[in-house]
């Protein structure tokens, strides 16, 4: 193998950069060249292509973002436009692309090889943690370490207050950063898509804390379960506490990547590498008892990830 391509797709998340520098440092000391790809597939379409070498990747793991840029492509769900990519990419001498992003563009991945015959390995990279058969996605402890650093800030000012804070966070289809978030900061009640809101109850719960002389109280709010407008309406009446709302938005996405984002980037972007050279692509790196393991995109995207209740039995326990 003489020359791979790789880039970043979809929504960013902290830690793409560190992924990005693993996968041009390792294949340039396996003599490998790298061709970056800038703005994902669209970028793809368009030849907006860097050369990349060991020093164009210095001083970036610390930084959030990605430096390749992403985009969307909605044209790449088409098969003409992949067949397009894939002559691009043949004409340029690459023999593999590496794909960091979530499950929208590791989809877009899998097709190309399936159709295109390009061999290609996916990367984990999303805040949400929804994809399936890894423990966990390169941006999302970054994504929590920011929702805790801004629930415990909230919880400061509820507790001068009195009021109940009604906090919304990422997740559109997963719970995880409202669950584990909710339980590391002894949250009263955490709403996800997981699971049916009953406001009766909730409301309950949080008078009884509120009897048991508790004077500050959070609720988090998955966005895919319910907006945090809708959760303070149905809670107010209820309560009888002052209500306000926080929807962190897209500060959950950026900000330097934590230690643990920067480690698995930086594994998984070897691995990736390491793959590619063996011949062993279709696959995402995955992280799996500790251990990186390639696993079959196929097989990835045919299953949706779901919450460890266990995680969420243990929020309700411990609050
Ligand atoms: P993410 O990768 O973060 O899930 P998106 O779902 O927006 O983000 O997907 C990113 C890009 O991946 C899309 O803009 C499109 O170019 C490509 N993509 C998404 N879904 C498909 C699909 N089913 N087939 C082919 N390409 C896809």
């Amino acid at each position: 193998m003489k020359k791979i391509a790789v880039m970043t797709s979809g929504g960013d998340a902290p830690g793409m950069n560190a992924a990005i520098r693993a996968v041009v440092r390792y294949a340039v000391k396996n003599d490998i060249q790298v061709l970056g790809i800038q703005r994902g597939y669209a970028g793809l379409l368009d030849e907006d292509f860097i050369e990349m070498d060991f020093a164009s990747v210095g001083g970036i793991m610390e930084k959030g973002g990605t430096v390749l840029r992403s985009s969307r492509c909605p044209e790449f769900v088409r098969k003409e436009t992949r067949q397009e990519a894939a002559k691009i990419l043949a004409r340029h001498g690459v023999e593999g692309l590496i794909v960091i992003g979530g499950e929208g563009s590791l989809h877009g991945a899998m097709f190309l090889e399936e159709e295109q015959k390009v061999p290609v390995v996916g990367i984990p990279g999303t805040i949400d943690n929804d994809i399936a058969m890894t423990d966990m996605s390169i941006g999302v402890d970054t994504c929590l370490n920011t929702v805790v650093d801004a629930i415990q800030k909230l919880k400061d000012t509820a507790s001068s207050h009195e009021r109940a804070f009604i906090v919304e966070v990422m997740g559109r289809s997963s719970g995880y950063i409202a669950t584990v978030a909710g339980l590391v900061t002894g949250a009263e009640a955490i709403v996800i898509p997981e699971i049916p809101v009953n406001y009766e109850a909730l409301g309950n719960k949080i008078l009884k804390e509120r009897e048991r002389g508790k004077i500050n109280c959070i609720v988090v709010v998955a966005e895919g379960a319910a907006s945090a407008y809708t959760v303070a309406r149905h809670l107010e009446h209820r309560i009888g506490y002052e209500t306000r709302i926080t929807i962190l938005g897209h500060i959950q996405r950026g900000g330097s990547p934590t230690a643990f984002d920067r480690l698995l980037a930086s594994r998984m972007g070897v691995a990736a590498v390491e793959f590619l050279k063996r011949g062993n692509s279709y696959i995402m790196t995955a992280l799996q008892g500790g251990k990186i393991v390639p696993v079959k995109l196929d097989e990835v995207l045919k299953q949706k990830k779901s919450l460890n209740m266990e995680l969420v039995e243990l929020t309700a326990l411990l609050s």
